[in-house]
């Protein structure tokens, strides 16, 4: 089986001030050419992949019969045993879609959420409120999804302690598996950075949102969603497959504008331009914009740097068949020095050292951790 294939779907019906994803506006003959060019696209694959994630964008934001187009063409792509994740967006998911999705094999909804409180959608540039959020999440269980993953954002403006622990209380009460809670970041070229540097929003303060994060950690434990990844949380068995395939630097293939695809060290990004992609596959010309190639080293430590991430950490002997070098070796002053800050721990079988793993503090800190292990 083939691991991972990744579809972007880069349309939104609005853009939200903090995102710096590619998305343009939707437009229903832009997004038909596009699909075209997908199926293009897709009908060069082979086999059957073990995870298949559509994402954006807004994949929900397409006209529901380019959305059945589109996943009609994975048919062949996918079976019975393929996690295949569409991510939605509320103000766009239909009942008519979610019974497109379903009757096409998708198994595995990510909703973004965001957020339960109406003032804080709205001040992130959101179209959704609470409550249609949550419509949105009850109706599609209710359709028959039984593995339904949300979005939460904590850490904006504004945002108080009890709020986040009021929001995350009422979404653990709705149908769902999977939870992945981001903090907010102020990304350079959105409007909110502009907002930023003008002064007329002001960040938290760094505790403030350390302790937000933290008492996601415990109270998402304590509703039996356990922690398996930095922002990642899910009921036994629901870890999100197609997420662990890039933690542990696997291969997979992406396809669309913008779209990212690794094996074997190299690494290609197609051109983010929606139109320009949608010309070269119709002139057959070339879709990759950038690419490079690690060399083994390089390779081995972005491993490393990435399965950090994990709660279950690096194991040595896995690391060794993974990439051929010994963890102990290469990292040596990097892991020294993390051990010494407290940031991550031995894993042991009985008195042997069998792996690291990031301690509570790492967590907070992954992306120190990470960085020192590159
Ligand atoms: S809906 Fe998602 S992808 Fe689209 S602008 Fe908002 S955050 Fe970005």
């Amino acid at each position: 089986m083939i691991p991972s294939l990744y579809i972007h779907i880069p349309f939104c019906r609005k853009k939200c001030i903090y995102c710096d994803f590619y998305s343009i506006p939707y437009k229903d003959d832009v997004a038909s050419a596009y699909i075209d060019a997908l199926l293009e696209q897709i009908e060069k694959l082979e086999g059957i992949f073990n995870t298949i994630y559509i994402g954006g964008g807004t994949p929900t934001v397409i006209d529901k019969s380019l959305l059945a187009k589109l996943l009609q063409g994975l048919k062949g792509r996918c079976d019975g045993s393929t996690e295949f994740t569409v991510e939605a967006n509320p103000e766009s998911l239909s009942e008519e879609k979610i019974s497109i999705l379903l009757s096409s094999g998708v198994n595995r909804l990510s909703i973004g959420v965001q957020s339960l409180k109406d003032q804080k959608l709205s001040r992130l540039g959101r179209i959704h409120n609470a409550e249609s959020a949550k419509k949105a999440v009850i109706l599609s269980s209710k359709k028959g999804f039984k593995n339904i993953s949300v979005d939460m954002i904590y850490g904006a403006w504004n945002e108080s302690e009890e709020e986040w622990k009021e929001e995350l209380e009422e979404v653990t009460k709705l149908p769902i598996d999977h939870v992945s809670c981001y903090s907010l970041t102020y990304e350079k070229e959105t409007p909110l950075f502009t907002a930023l540097e003008g002064g007329s929003v002001e960040p938290l303060e760094d505790d403030i949102v350390a302790r937000m994060y933290e008492y996601a950690i415990d109270r998402l434990s304590v509703r039996g969603f356990k922690q398996y990844e930095v922002s990642s949380f899910a009921r036994e068995g629901r870890q999100c497959r197609h997420n662990l395939n890039y933690w542990e630097n696997s291969p997979y293939t992406g396809l669309g504008a913008s779209a990212v695809s690794y094996s074997e060290g190299r690494r290609e990004e197609n051109v983010r331009d929606v139109r320009d992609y949608i010309k070269r596959v119709n002139g057959a010309e070339a879709l990759v914009a950038s690419s490079e190639k690690l060399p083994p080293l390089a390779m081995a430590k972005e491993t490393a740097a990435v399965k950090m991430r994990t709660r279950e950490g690096i194991d040595f002997g896995w690391f060794m068949s993974k990439t051929g070098f010994d963890l102990q070796v290469i990292e040596k002053a990097a892991l020294k020095d993390l051990l010494e800050k407290d940031l991550i721990k031995y894993k042991k079988d009985k008195d042997f050292v069998t792996g690291v793993c990031l301690k509570r503090k790492g967590f907070l800190f992954c992306d120190t951790v990470s960085s020192a292990l590159l």
